[in-house]
């Protein structure tokens, strides 16, 4: 693996030294709650009118926008899937970061930040869920070269832990 993975607790909506900052959207790319509504509350109403050409999305999709009032140059929006309704749903969470990772990739960019995809809202276990964002990204970043830092923020400290532990 060429680039370098870490893992912080802190808010998705504050990574200023990143180029792309990837949402747990929902399938129309609404602002919604947890990761999508930090984000869509930072990057301001911009955002929101760059996404309604671009929706909907299906589950381990991701599609890319400007990041608009955020401190990064874009948005990468993913739809993971809703654990124990879109199956197989570790097939689903893994396209979702192989997809981000190689949408990134194609723009020339050099860092990308993760959420926890799919662990809130959606219901994924977290350790599963960390298993798997790991183990995808590891798998991809070799065909990723251009990518130099991987990061994923987790918003409590738990979270960070389980994502720690994991890697
Ligand atoms: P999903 O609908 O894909 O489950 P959520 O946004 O509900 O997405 O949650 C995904 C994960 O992101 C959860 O672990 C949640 O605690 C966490 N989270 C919520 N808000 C933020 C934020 N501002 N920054 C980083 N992580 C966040």
């Amino acid at each position: 693996m060429t680039g370098q993975l870490e893992c912080c607790q802190g808010d998705i909506a504050r990574q200023s030294d990143i180029d792309a900052v990837v949402n747990a959207a929902n399938a129309e790319l609404r602002p919604g709650g947890g990761v999508a509504g930090a984000l869509h509350r930072a990057a301001g109403p911009r955002l929101d009118r760059a996404c309604r050409p671009l929706a909907p999305i299906a589950p381990g999709e991701a599609v890319i926008t400007e990041a608009f009032d955020l401190p990064n140059r874009y948005v990468i929006h993913c739809l993971g899937p809703v654990y124990g309704r879109d199956r197989p749903e570790a097939e689903l969470l893994a396209a979702c970061y192989r997809n981000a990772l190689e949408l990134a990739e194609r723009h020339g960019l050099t860092s990308i930040a993760f959420p926890a995809l799919s662990a809130g809202a959606f219901g994924y276990p977290l350790e599963e869920a960390a298993r798997v964002a790991l183990a995808t990204v590891h798998e991809t970043l070799p065909r990723c070269p251009g990518i130099a830092k991987v990061r994923f923020v987790l918003f409590d400290a738990g979270s960070a832990e389980v994502f720690q532990r994991s890697l």
